[in-house]
């Protein structure tokens, strides 16, 4: 079989059952700290090109980048969470390569003192297990600015006719967080992947240092693939897949790279090394360039900064502050609720966790604030396509919702309507239930015969009142009000009392 035959992708059990897949995942997190990482800029994501821009992070000549002290308090916080060493004096390096977007020609990293080193994460895997996951490394490092490729079909360079340049990103502060390889997951390596991004991205998420959105790119991922011979005792040549922007694409990603190398070297040919860039549309990878090795680099100490050294008391401050592990909590939130994992597992792939507990904590009943946000407000996200926390409804206004059902007020299709009032943007709850007319009448049914059981059973208040002593209605009202736990209209109960009494 000639290279030109070979097929482009191979199948999945061939591929495993020569081969062993080696993963590396390097995952850039934008932190939302306010300013810049070497400037006052703010961070802000969405605003006008080039609006927040100054001649530190355009490079100007003389400027001179200070450090963000609420970055390095972060990313201390990112590495003892990955349960790393905090290196006690490490210096920022420069990285030297020219790209539109990086307007000094250098990018501000830390190379071989990196602020943290040599942890691990724990991720659940789909089963419930739970895998390993060793961390080589987490560094400081600047973000690059964003080009915009005009013209082209495809908003890739290729084919564009021109490029546009905003700098608003060049200098956020970002962490770079890379694990060791991770071998033996075989079949589970792209489970493996996923779970550990999903993993780090709760984990970055519970520490509040980053909104961790992977579709605004403030989470990037990028995933080294190698696959070596299961006799071989050294790694294959891997490739890295940039910027897989969902936590499915990682799965995707991998799995493609270890189907689509299997087939190359079936095929008697060699893996380059190289970056590769991820077709979300239909999954597969396609190269990139030539990947360049440290060296090219040129990396030196960045003479501009002064090192960073974060003192031990600080430290154990910090560590101090770090947040319940996200799949503990996880844990002991589904033994409150007494749901089944499988349950737990919809909830959280929903990402309606934090947006339930919120409901609950506006006043409403677990099981109800989880059914509301899993069953319709996802599916009303789904239409629209976006994250269920982006719907235009609150917590507490689903609470309300909620509250306004158990009172008897909305029906369960009327509250549907509610909130559908809410998310058009028609108000809040009380003002969709007034406009849309949803409120149920007063139940007189239920109340009459709450009436005509106390009438019948007190002859002689009905004797009373029927000698004309109105006032002693009051007490076969509080019997009628005590029978409907409190939901019926007093003023309308008084008037069924005395016509009861009438009668
Ligand atoms: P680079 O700067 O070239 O991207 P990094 O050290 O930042 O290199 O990241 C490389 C990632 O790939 C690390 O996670 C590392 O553990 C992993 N890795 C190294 N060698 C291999 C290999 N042969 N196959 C798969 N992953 C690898
Ligand atoms: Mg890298
Ligand atoms: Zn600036």
């Amino acid at each position: 079989m000639t290279a030109l035959d070979a097929p482009e992708i191979l199948d999945y059990d061939d591929v495993l059952a020569k081969y062993d897949p080696v993963l590396g995942m390097e995952v850039h997190v934008e932190l939302g700290t306010n300013t810049k990482m070497f400037c006052g800029c703010p961070t802000a994501f969405g605003a006008e090109p080039n609006t927040q821009v100054c001649p530190v992070c355009l490079g100007l000549p003389g400027a001179l980048p200070v450090v963000n002290q609420a970055a390095v308090e972060s990313a201390v916080r990112i590495g003892l969470a990955l349960n790393c060493s905090i290196t006690p004096w490490g210096r920022f390096a420069r990285k030297n390569y020219f790209y539109p977007d990086q307007p000094k020609n250098y990018q501000i990293s830390q190379y071989d003192e990196p602020i943290a080193h040599d942890g691990f994460l724990d991720v659940q895997l789909d089963d419930g297990t739970t895998w390993r996951v060793d961390i080589e490394r987490a560094h400081m490092e600047e973000d690059t600015g964003k080009s915009l490729h005009v013209g082209g079909a495809t908003g890739r360079i290729h084919g564009a006719s021109h490029s546009l340049l905003d700098y608003n990103r060049a200098g956020v502060p970002l962490v770079e967080i890379v694990t060791k390889p991770i071998t033996g997951a075989g079949e589970r390596a792209p489970e493996v992947a996923r779970a550990y991004v999903t993993a780090l991205r709760d984990l970055l998420r519970a520490l509040e240092v980053s909104d961790v959105r992977m579709d605004q790119g403030s989470l990037r991922c990028d995933a080294n693939v190698s696959l070596m011979r299961k006799e071989a005792t050294e790694f294959g040549t891997r490739t890295e897949t940039k910027n897989v922007n969902s936590l499915k694409s990682v799965e995707v990603a991998v799995r493609y790279e270890m189907r689509r190398q299997g087939a190359v070297l079936e095929a008697g040919g060699e893996i380059v090394q190289e970056t590769r860039h991820f077709q979300e549309a239909d999954g597969t990878t396609s190269p990139g360039r030539r990947k360049e090795t440290a060296e090219d680099y040129r990396y030196f100490p960045e003479p501009d900064l002064e090192p960073v050294a974060p003192d031990a008391e600080w430290v154990e401050e910090l560590r101090a502050t770090l947040p319940e592990l996200p799949w503990l909590r996880r844990g002991r939130i589904q033994e409150q609720w007494g749901v089944s994992d499988e349950v737990m597992r919809d909830v959280v792939n929903a990402g309606a966790l934090e947006l339930i507990l919120a409901t609950v904590e506006a006043g409403a009943p677990a099981d109800a604030a989880r059914s509301w946000w899993v069953a319709y407000l996802s599916q009303q996200a789904n239409t629209r396509g976006v994250e269920l926390a982006e719907l235009p409804i609150t917590p507490a206004q689903v609470a309300e919702v909620v509250a306004l059902v158990a009172a008897r007020t909305l029906t369960n299709s009327n509250a549907r309507k509610a909130v559908d009032g809410v998310l058009a943007g028609e108000g809040g709850v009380a003002a969709v239930v007034e406009a849309r007319e949803l409120a149920t009448a007063t139940d007189d049914g239920a109340v009459a015969q709450a009436v005509a059981e106390v009438v019948a059973a007190n002859p002689d208040i009905v004797a009373k009142i029927k000698d004309g002593k109105t006032k002693a209605a009051g007490a076969l009202v509080g019997q009628v009000m005590k029978a409907t736990k409190g939901k019926a209209d007093p003023a309308r109960v008084n008037e069924l009392v005395l016509e009861a009494c009438a009668g």
